[in-house]
């Protein structure tokens, strides 16, 4: 199918056109149609998979044709004067408030639409007076959104059509209560677009509540991460994580990569590590502010940063075109975040690659995400680095930086034992971590003392890619 037989209007075709979208994606195929003529729709969906404009596109038409009764039928999105907002759209996070209300903007670009992004952790006066003067379209989360209910300027109360963006993600963060609250000052009759990358139980019953007749979308398996994503798994000692990023970036044949690590400090100390080692590395999680969040992305997606470190939170809406690489430093907490963080890559028509570090501590929490996904994933064992090699660390900086860590044979990282050709990959082995060989030479506790003592709780996990490809 292509974008002229969706029938949209001529306005959102030329702003298709420029983006160069040359098709639409399975989802916007299956979901434009429906909710242009006003349908409710649940859709399975992942983030890379083309649903931010599966959902922008249907509503941005009905805005600019008068379907919803509101605009003229002129191409206008409001007949006179201060518009009323139409269209809300909830999203979890800053950064995909940010990216959703970007990429509308993008849609939307030869079309009279007035949009405004209402997040927290930048000043509420700017978002204020978009609300004053009238906006089609408010993007938000949920937080933010509340603030601004609670004064007179900001009224709900002609909003046509909601989106609720990776509704998973907003139940995970706990916003189910604020979504409530929000719905509570919405019209009765309205459509709602229901998108989220898995169905939890509570989703589905608040989509059983929420949503009347909804069209059904699933474009892939509950929980299962994009096609086009290699994915990998690294048996890797604890203490040596760091070490064995710096060894593949060192390679060369990672380009760049985002990063995942589970708590905000391990993210400011990987990224300290890296940057001590020679990579230029930024971070970005919740106590980062705005202002320094948007300068780590905007670093990364220029080129000027090699490898973003982020949290789960934080990294919601990143989109970086043609993001090739995703390591998990950190095995998530929970097997949801793994599709989440693996969503980063392969995105629409890319390929990308998503490396996952495992110490011995994170089996357990590998084998939950083995189950989500109905696959085990290929072990990659690099000689020095897997679970109880034997290696004899100097005391140095303690981020195993290329010059500091050295392994059994004596030679730095990034030309021993871990070069290419060394590499050995176990198709679909989750037992090979059974060979674990504990050297009772001290090597363990010397390493302990470089990156402290491996514990669950101090984990990180970690690899280097090449750019993605279109496929
Ligand atoms: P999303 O799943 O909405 O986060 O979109 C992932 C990426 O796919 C974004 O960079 C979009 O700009 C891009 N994209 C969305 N629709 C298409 C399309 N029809 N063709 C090519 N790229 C697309």
């Amino acid at each position: 199918m292509s974008f002229d037989e969706l029938q949209l209007h001529p306005d959102l075709l030329r702003g298709i056109r420029a983006l160069g979208f040359e098709k639409p994606t399975p989802i916007q195929t299956a979901a434009v149609p429906p909710a242009m003529t006003g349908r409710d729709v649940l859709a399975c969906a992942q983030t890379g998979s083309g649903k931010t404009a599966a959902f922008l596109l249907p509503l941005l038409h009905q805005l600019l044709t008068g379907r919803d009764g509101r605009g003229d039928g002129n191409g206008r999105a409001n007949g006179s004067g201060r518009g009323a907002t139409r269209v809300l759209v909830l999203t979890p996070t800053r950064e995909l408030a940010a990216q959703v209300a970007a990429d509308m903007q993008d849609l939307a670009r030869f079309a009279p639409v007035r949009a405004a992004a209402i997040f927290g952790g930048v000043a509420m006066g700017p978002q204020e007076q978009a609300l004053r003067r009238g906006v089609d379209v408010v993007v938000a989360t949920p937080g933010r959104l509340l603030d601004h209910l609670s004064r007179p300027y900001a009224s709900l109360d002609r909003v046509e059509h909601l989106v609720l963006d990776e509704a998973d993600r907003m139940l995970d963060m706990g916003f189910l209560p604020d979504i409530r609250r929000i719905l509570g000052q919405l019209p009765a009759r309205r459509q709602t677009l229901l998108f989220s990358a898995t169905i939890p139980y509570e989703i589905a019953d608040l989509a059983g509540r929420m949503l009347r007749d909804p069209v059904q979308v699933e474009m892939a398996r509950t929980g299962t991460p994009a096609e086009g994503v290699d994915q990998s798994v690294y048996p890797v000692e604890q203490h040596r994580k760091t070490a064995l990023l710096l060894d593949l970036l060192g390679r060369g044949d990672m380009e760049e990569a985002l990063v995942f690590t589970r708590t905000k400090r391990r993210a400011d100390r990987l990224a300290k590590q890296l940057s001590k080692g020679g990579i230029r590395a930024e971070r970005i999680h919740g106590d980062r502010s705005q202002g320094q969040r948007t300068a780590a992305l905007s670093g990364f997606k220029a080129g000027r940063i090699r490898v973003l470190v982020a949290t789960d939170v934080a990294s919601r809406g990143i989109d970086v075109e043609a993001l090739g690489h995703v390591v998990n430093y950190d095995v998530p907490n929970s097997p949801e975040d793994y599709v989440h963080r693996v969503g980063r890559t392969g995105r629409a028509e890319m390929t990308g690659s998503a490396f996952t570090f495992v110490s011995l501590q994170e089996e357990a929490d590998l084998q939950a995400i083995e189950k989500l996904i109905r696959r085990q994933l290929p072990r990659v064992k690099l000689p020095g680095f897997e679970h109880g090699a034997v290696f004899w660390g100097r005391k140095g900086n303690g981020n195993g930086n290329g010059n500091g860590d050295r392994n059994g044979n004596g030679r730095a990282n990034g030309n021993g034992p871990s070069a290419p050709e060394g590499r050995r990959t176990e198709g679909a082995d989750a037992g090979s971590n059974g060979a674990v060989r504990r050297n009772g030479n001290g090597a363990l506790a010397t390493a302990a003392k470089e990156d402290g003592p491996p514990s669950p709780a101090r984990r990180s996990s970690r690899l280097g890619i090449r750019r993605g490809a279109r496929r």
